[in-house]
């Protein structure tokens, strides 16, 4: 499993916004890498494809590269789409009709129906695709995405507050007053950086007492 799926992105509570916060959705291709694996590792993470598939599906790189390639276009295209919408519905912006049409493209060619899994904690409304193509793959987070740009403009999809990070995510919490995709990377770091900053002021009055 790529460091970033298990450690960087995983925050969203929403499979969309999960996917939307991947570094190869957001078309940050500046080092070059190959997105494939961190692609794979997602949708096994995100148990949309069953451990035993995940090996068959992950060696596709190598055995068949085209249908491979193609997906990841897809895959591509689905991820900065949902995130052109998403960053819309924050700024109460109105959506473009060519920015949901990756989504409709997946909704249209994936066929299936809804089931009731038990993910180990909790009882959760999943999709189960019928297994064409392998647009297949996207079908339930492009149903993830459908469902919360259908919500339209909620307090409840955020950015995080360090604007550094820009991870976007749901907040279901009871009082929708989380701010962080996650208090241990970035809450606590903004509280260590507010408390250096009000640390600095105080050196900074002291100084200038001392100086007067
Ligand atoms: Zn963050």
């Amino acid at each position: 499993m790529s460091v970033e799926v298990s450690s960087h992105s995983l925050f969203a509570n929403r499979l969309c916004l999960d996917f939307a916060n991947l570094p190869f959705a957001s078309g940050d291709r500046a080092e070059g890498a190959i997105f494939w694996d961190e692609f794979v590792d997602f949708l096994a993470v995100k148990r949309i494809i069953s451990p035993e598939k995940t090996a068959s599906i992950r060696a596709m790189a190598k055995s068949d590269p085209c249908a491979a390639q193609n997906l990841l276009d897809h895959a591509e295209r689905l991820g900065h789409a949902l995130r052109l919408c998403f960053r819309a519905i924050l700024r109460s912006q109105d959506l473009h009709r060519e920015w949901v049409e990756p989504v409709n493209r997946i909704l249209r060619v994936t066929e299936g129906h809804d089931e009731l899994q038990w993910d180990g904690t909790a009882w959760r409304l999943g999709f189960i695709a019928r297994e064409e193509g392998l647009e297949w793959l996207l079908a339930a987070i492009a149903r993830s995405g459908a469902e919360l740009i259908s919500e339209g403009a909620s307090q409840n999809l955020k950015q995080c507050a360090n604007p550094d990070c820009q991870i976007l995510f749901y907040d279901d919490s009871r009082t929708h007053r989380r701010r962080w995709c996650s208090m241990a990377l970035c809450g606590n770091r903004s509280k260590v950086a507010a408390f250096a900053r009000r640390n600095q002021q105080g050196e900074g009055e002291k100084a200038s007492a001392h100086h007067a």
